[in-house]
């Protein structure tokens, strides 16, 4: 029935290839197909593809006895995957030109693809980026996940509140992932643990099957391609029918009630700890799952244990899968017949951690009393590992011990736990040697490194901008950029080149137009393309101060009203962004914003100066949409609270111009594409802590800004919405707590932005700024921080041998 796998890229056999897998395995008609089945029959066609390079890069591994990384995360926010292989396998003219061939639309099909939604926001995206990137640097490596039924919310807005509903991605059939019903773990919780000697044996009151599901992550030019495994929770029928038997009715329920509940839905929580039971089995449940897959896989190569730091690298993407540590002792002890200690040095050669945030409130611990209960064998493992971490350094003081005031504290457990632990900017990671591991980086010097986060150019920049990537492409004679990003410094030199400048900005207005035209049609509005497009998207969350910003737009609208004939630089203020279902003060910051935006976008005073659009459902195809449109990105949180940010790169790329605290990865923006060509305000980390110690902050800075008191009036007297009551809450945070210094840094954003405006004046030298925003931006790509954490982090250098480079192939 199935065709030979093919490898060719013409359009005519990738034709054939989509018209056999139409007939022959989703079993339509071509005059009867609908897009979904063009896209499923061009997803098979595209997958055929991928299998061979993804069983070569196996055997390469395996034969050469690579060292492999597995990067376990909770959260992979990968979007739509049908356009990235097809980029990735350079067939996107031949899949364009074959579908017209059948009369069908491409971008129609690729757009039909749902959404694989499985993070919430940065991190997840990262998690997805540095698969992309691991492929396409030839990175032997294995993502591991859960594979959620339902990922992050959808966000629809009814009055301007947000609403959430379910995403169910799965509806329609996945054709990417491969069912491996031969890789099942039984995972289990609770119950009770036999024996007093290092060999336990623990009885689980339930447990649920673990079963894999594999999607092949294929790199740049298709000549690597590594596995993402995720795991789906599956009752245990025949442990369930015995228990049944004997009458444990209840028992037996309940694991099948879990094994339908475990992996149902992802916790839409970000940078707030989720802190529930069910949480806690999912991090277990995927943690036990890959380290019994990893070592499994070991074993297989029947080499001695001591091997082990040779071939495997496990790295934690926050402290989600930190119990991965307590399981790859336990497994060390328990199938690989190691004493304690040995296993517990030997976890440290393997595991490395990588921490994502220093908000107190993110910062993962458990309750030892819910822990006992969930993992009882793991509890007594975690206080031998923090015993034994006390054992080898005789100095550590009381208060660093993992269990502290009967909480397991996550970031201390993997810290001790982990041979290298990083930040994710060089400032984040400085503040995480002064504060959260100040006495721990005491003890380990050389324990914490920096990896700086990147983003896929491929993704963000090639398929994202189509226009500007098919300038740069021309420029620089080929497509080289596309995965050595370092290449975008060839652009430098033309930037002084006015004919050159006025095709940058060409492909700027081409994407403006665009985003224009959707929003058009999905919202009613059709921003004017010449305005200046202001960007901010991202979670919504206090301490990234969507706040600051709506706070501005609303002086602005308030300063056009005052004196509307005035020579206003139009402005068209961007929004999107989704609140966690909790968190009730960042859904009333979205619920003011679309307020805001009622008020404002229905002035006839504001046609032609002044638009606020906040597009629902944020997500990773609107952010392709969104990006290469932008000319000014938004990055304002307070100092010292935004780890990194990954946003700002893919808008900085992409030729927006950054208005930006120093916070996070903006640090080294503006170093890389230069202080003059990027919006710097606001206090330092510094400034703000000595700022929040002094009383009555907040007050002083509405007293000093006739403008900002004038802009929290107005909301308070019910301009926004009518009730004056509606944003008491904000009003009084802002004015009483304020502890992300919105007040305090307002008058500096808002000189900055009438600054920006002057700049956006002069649109050759605006254009200038842009184009060397680009220019600049090459160090950003994720291929940068994963060969980082290659040499920092998993000590591969020369241990692996990137594929064959057929650098002759098709690259679109
Ligand atoms: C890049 C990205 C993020 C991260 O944005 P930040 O501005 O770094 O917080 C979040 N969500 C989506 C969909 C993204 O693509």
């Amino acid at each position: 029935m199935m065709t030979v796998a093919p490898r060719s890229t013409s359009p005519k056999d990738l034709g054939r290839s989509i018209s056999d897998h139409l007939t022959y395995s989703i079993g339509k008609d071509a005059a009867h197909a609908s897009v979904q089945d063009w896209r499923m029959a061009l997803s098979l066609a595209v997958r055929d593809r991928i299998v061979e390079p993804w069983f070569a890069s196996t055997r390469a591994t395996y034969g050469g006895r690579l060292k492999r990384v597995h990067y376990l995360s909770m959260e992979f926010l990968i979007g739509r995957l049908l356009e990235d292989s097809v980029v990735n396998l350079g067939l996107d003219n031949a899949a364009r030109e074959a579908l017209r061939g059948f009369g069908v639309d491409y971008d129609e099909v690729i757009h039909d693809e749902p959404e694989a939604a499985l993070g919430n926001g940065g991190l997840g995206r990262l998690a997805a980026c540095y698969m992309e990137s691991m492929a396409t640097v030839g990175c032997p490596a294995y993502g591991y996940g859960l594979r959620y039924e339902h990922g992050l919310f959808r966000q629809r807005f009814d009055h301007g509140r947000q609403v959430e509903t379910a995403e169910s991605w799965l509806k329609s059939r996945n054709p990417w992932e491969f069912e491996r019903p031969e890789a099942a773990y039984e995972i289990g919780f609770g119950g009770w643990v036999e024996g007093d000697g290092p060999k336990k044996i623990w009885h689980p009151a339930e447990s649920v099957i673990a079963a894999a599901y594999d999607t092949p992550i294929i790199g740049w030019r298709g000549r690597w391609a590594n596995t993402l495994r995720l795991w789906s929770g599956k009752p245990v029928q025949e442990f369930d029918l015995a228990r049944f038997n004997r009458g444990e009715y209840v028992g037996a329920a309940a694991a099948e009630s879990l094994a339908r509940t475990i992996t149902r839905v992802l916790y839409p929580d970000d940078s707030t700890e989720a802190g529930k039971e069910l949480r806690l089995k999912q991090e277990y449940f995927f943690t036990a799952a890959s380290v019994r897959d990893i070592m499994r896989r070991f074993a297989q190569g029947g080499e001695p244990v001591a091997r082990l730091p040779d071939r495997v690298a496990i790295q934690m993407n926050d402290t989600h899968p930190a119990i991965s540590g307590a399981e790859l002792v336990r497994v060390l002890i328990d199938d690989f017949g190691q004493d304690f200690d040995d296993a517990a040095d030997m976890a440290v050669r393997v595991l490395n951690y990588t921490n994502h945030t220093l908000l107190p409130e993110a910062l993962e611990s458990w309750s030892e009393g819910l822990f006992r209960k969930v993992l009882p064998r793991h509890m007594d493992l975690v206080e031998r590992i923090d015993d034994h971490h006390k054992r080898r350094h005789p100095s550590r003081p009381w208060e660093l011990s993992a269990i502290h005031h009967g909480q397991i504290q996550m970031g201390n457990l993997a810290f001790m736990q982990s041979g290298q632990v990083n930040g994710v900017s060089a400032l984040h990671t400085d503040l995480m040697k002064d504060s959260v591991f100040h006495d721990l980086n005491a003890l380990h010097p050389d324990r914490i490194v920096n990896v700086t986060n990147g983003v896929t150019p491929r993704r963000w920049l090639y398929s994202a901008n189509p226009a500007l990537s098919g300038l740069i492409t021309e420029t620089l004679g080929g497509t080289g950029w596309v995965d050595h990003l370092d290449q975008l410094a060839g652009l430098e030199p033309h930037v002084s080149d006015p004919g050159w400048l006025d095709r940058y900005a060409a492909a700027k207005r081409t994407s403006k137009v665009a985003l224009s035209n959707w929003l058009g049609k999905t919202m009613g509005l059709t921003p004017d393309p010449d305005a200046l497009f202001d960007v901010q998207i991202k979670r919504i969350h206090e301490y990234k101060r969507q706040l600051l910003n709506i706070l501005e737009t609303i002086a602005f609208w308030d300063a056009i009203r005052q004196n509307p004939e005035a020579a206003w630089q139009p402005r068209v203020k961007i929004f999107g962004g989704k609140a966690a279902p909790g968190y009730a003060v960042a859904k009333e910051i979205i619920h003011l914003i679309n307020d805001v935006a009622q008020v404002v976008n229905s002035d006839p005073a504001m046609k032609g100066r002044l638009m606020v659009v906040y597009p629902p459902n944020y997500n990773v195809s609107m952010a392709v949409r969104l990006i290469p449109a932008a000319d000014l990105s938004e990055q304002i949180s307070t100092a010292g609270k935004e780890a990194s940010g990954t946003g700002n790169m893919k808008l900085s790329m992409n030729g927006a111009l950054t208005i930006g605290t120093l916070d996070g990865a903006n640090v080294e923006i503006r170093e890389h594409v230069g202080p003059e060509n990027f919006f710097l305000f606001g206090m330092t980390t510094q400034q703000v802590e000595a700022r929040r110690a002094l009383p009555d902050h907040a007050r002083k800075a509405i007293a000093g800004s006739p403008e900002l008191s004038r802009a929290i009036s107005l909301i308070a007297t019910g301009t926004f919405g009518g009730d004056p009551a509606r944003y008491g809450r904000l009003v009084d945070i802002l004015t009483n707590w304020d502890s992300y210094l919105v007040c305090s840094d307002f008058a500096d954003y808002l000189s900055t932005q009438r600054r920006i405006d002057a700049s956006f004046g002069d649109r050759a030298e605006w254009n200038r700024m842009a184009a060397l925003n680009t220019a600049r931006m090459g160090w950003f790509s994720s291929d940068r921080s994963v060969r980082d954490y290659m040499e920092r982090v998993w000590q591969m250098e020369g241990s692996y041998e990137p594929a064959a480079k057929d650098a002759g192939r098709a690259t679109g």
